[in-house]
């Protein structure tokens, strides 16, 4: 019983195939999805999924690459969230790496997002890349973290360093690996992976995107998590039953969903 904590089944590409990508899910297991909201012109469509289906929960949120969208309001956030099948605030985050140019906008609408995380008791979904100094040190300064009276999150399709994961940790986030892990090149990560304690892992797809090994290259599905989940067990010389069983209680603890 898997749950992918992070999918965009709401774009074309997978919407097109619904029937046939709720049906992997059933084949591999895979419980639950979180269907993670990139703006607000798309938000109707992830909350339409998120009702129609029990097992497919969502987010509200605007994804730090997308510049030339509607700007949200903390507010507008809170409003939005005000939704029990609404498991969390994001994507939000930085990306440093596919934009460049002033983007002092990308870290407002991360401030933004961080305060309606604290008003709706939500916690945050947190895109990084090439940006982890200046996402840490905002959701150190926005009280993010549960240290600091936030409800803090999880840092998903995790890349970074070990010390960048164990800052994030001491918030009380959670690490979510994507299928990035399982490629070959990926040592890094996968030395990061091992290190990390069980408890604090979480699991995704990001799909479209990112398919694990056997599927590189192809289209991703939440259906696919269970191979992200195998190479981790594999990594840490654990029974897959065992990732499988922590990571889904992580991903409910985290987002106050009960068994
Ligand atoms: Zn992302
Ligand atoms: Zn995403």
């Amino acid at each position: 019983m898997y749950i992918d904590s992070h999918c965009h089944i709401n774009f074309p590409e997978l919407a097109a195939r619904m029937p046939e990508v709720l049906a992997k899910m059933a084949d591999n297991k895979v419980t639950h999805a979180l269907c993670v909201s990139v703006d607000l012109p798309d938000f109707p469509q992830v909350l339409a999924l998120a009702h129609q289906y029990p097992h497919i929960y969502a987010s509200v949120g605007v994804h730090p690459d997308y510049e030339d969208t509607p700007e949200p309001s903390v507010e507008q956030l809170v409003q939005l969230a005000d939704d029990p099948k609404i498991l969390a605030i994001g994507e939000t985050g930085l990306d440093y790496y596919r934009l460049e140019g002033d983007l002092e906008w990308q870290r407002e609408r991360f401030r933004t997002h961080i305060k309606a995380s604290r008003i709706t008791r939500k916690p945050l979904i947190i895109h990084t890349r090439s940006a982890s100094e200046d996402t840490i040190r905002i959701m150190r300064e926005e009280g993010a973290g549960t240290d600091a009276g936030g409800v803090a999150g999880v840092m998903h399709c995790f890349t970074e360093s070990l010390e960048v994961a164990q800052a994030a940790i001491e918030m009380g986030f959670y690490i979510s690996f994507s299928g990035i892990v399982t490629f070959k090149s990926a040592k890094e990560l996968q030395a990061v992976a091992l290190a990390l304690p069980l408890e604090r892992i979480l699991i995704e797809t990001d799909s479209p995107y990112l398919a694990p090994v056997p599927y590189r290259g192809k289209m991703n599905e939440p259906g696919y998590v269970a191979h992200v989940a195998e190479y981790i067990a594999q990594l840490k010389g654990v029974p897959v039953e065992e990732v499988a069983a922590q990571t889904s209680a992580n991903f409910r603890k985290l987002f106050s969903v009960p068994a």
